[in-house]
C-alpha cells in the first residue's frame, strides 16, 4: 500500500470497513499529495523527530510522517477508526495510535512516557471544533514543543498570522505570536477533502522560539490586558481597559501615559511589544 492521498485510495479504505464519517468531529479526510509534502516540509520533517499528531483520520499524514520520523503518536477519538488505523499503520514500528480525546491527554506525562521526554512536533489535520483550544494547549502547558504544524480553517490561520492594525489581529494573533514565529505553510481549498467542508483551510506554521522575544512581567495580566483591549473593539484604550475591573480612569491615563501610549488609539493597533510594555506598567499598578 501506498499513499491515501487520492480520491480513489480514501474511498477504497471507507467502503471497506463501511465507515461513516462523523461531521461533529470535523471529519474531513485530506485527498491531496501536494499539501501532504508541504506540510512535512514546512515542518521539517527528520528521522531525529518525536511528533504527536492529533487525528489521524484513516491515517493518510500519519503514515507519511512514520516513512521519515522516529516516532510518532496519534491521538484519535473515534473508535470506529482504530481498526482501519491498525491496517493502514500495519507496517510502521514507530507508530502508537492512541484512542482518546485530544483535550482529556496529559500531554506532558505522554511526552515523557512515550517520547524520550521531548522535544516534541505537532503536526496534524486539526479537527476544526478545537483548533484553538488543541493550540493553545501545546502553548501554554509547558510542553517541549518546537514546532507546530496544523493545518485549520483559513480564517483561524489569518488570525494566527495577522499584523497590528490589519482586520483579522485580535486575541489570538497576540497569544500565538508571544510564543511563536508564524508561517504560512500551504493553502487548502474545500476540494481537497472527502467529504467537502463548506469552509477553506490553510496550513500554519508555528515555530517555538527558544528564547522569549517579548519581556512580560506578569503573563496573567498581559493576557488580561489583551482580552480587555479588544473585548470592545470599537473602543479606545482609555475605555476598554476599564474591562480589567480593577483600575478607574485616572489610573488608566496614567497607565497608558507611563507607557507611552495614546489614549485615544484601540487595542488592534498595539504591537506585541507595546501590549507587553503597557501590560507591565498595569502590573506596578496591581502591586
Ligand atoms: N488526519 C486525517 C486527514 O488529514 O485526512 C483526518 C483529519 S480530520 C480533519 C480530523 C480528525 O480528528 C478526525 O479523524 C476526527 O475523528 C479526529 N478528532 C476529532 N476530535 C478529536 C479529539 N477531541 N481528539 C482526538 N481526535 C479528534
Amino acid at each position: 500500500m501506498d499513499r491515501l492521498s487520492s480520491h480513489k485510495a480514501t474511498k477504497e479504505v471507507v467502503q471497506k470497513h463501511n465507515f461513516k464519517f462523523s461531521k461533529s468531529l470535523g471529519q474531513n479526510f485530506l485527498i491531496d499529495d501536494n499539501v501532504i509534502d508541504k506540510i512535512l516540509s514546512g515542518a521539517r520533517v527528520s528521522e531525529e523527530d518525536n511528533i504527536i499528531e492529533v487525528g489521524p483520520g484513516i491515517g493518510t499524514l500519519t503514515r507519511e510522517m512514520g516513512k521519515t520520523a522516529k516516532k510518532v503518536v496519534a491521538i484519535e477519538i473515534d473508535k470506529s477508526l482504530i481498526p482501519i488505523l491498525k491496517e493502514t499503520l500495519e507496517e510502521f514500528d514507530n507508530v502508537e495510535v492512541i484512542n482518546k480525546d485530544i483535550l482529556k491527554v496529559d500531554i506532558q506525562e505522554l511526552v515523557k512516557e512515550k517520547l524520550n521526554g521531548g522535544p516534541v512536533k505537532l503536526i496534524a489535520n486539526l479537527p476544526y471544533y478545537i483548533t484553538t483550544p488543541i493550540v493553545m494547549k501545546f502553548l501554554e502547558e509547558d510542553i517541549p514543543v518546537t514546532d507546530i504544524v496544523v493545518m485549520v480553517q483559513k480564517e483561524v490561520a489569518d488570525r494566527m498570522n495577522a499584523l497590528p492594525g490589519s482586520k483579522d489581529y485580535g486575541a489570538l494573533s497576540i497569544a500565538v505570536q508571544y510564543y511563536c514565529e508564524t508561517e504560512i505553510v500551504a493553502k487548502a481549498p474545500r476540494h481537497m477533502f472527502v467529504p467537502q467542508p463548506n469552509v477553506d483551510s490553510t496550513v500554519i506554521g508555528l515555530h517555538v522560539r527558544e528564547e522569549k522575544k517579548y519581556k512580560v512581567d506578569n503573563e496573567e495580566i498581559f493576557f488580561k490586558t489583551v482580552k480587555a483591549s479588544f473585548g470592545q473593539r470599537r473602543k479606545t484604550l482609555l475605555n476598554s481597559l476599564g474591562g480589567l475591573g480593577f483600575l478607574n480612569k485616572d489610573e488608566i491615563r496614567e497607565v497608558l501615559q507611563e507607557a507611552n501610549i495614546d489614549e485615544k488609539r484601540r487595542g488592534e493597533t498595539l504591537s506585541i511589544e507595546e501590549f507587553a510594555n503597557l501590560a507591565n506598567k498595569v502590573t506596578e499598578y496591581q502591586n
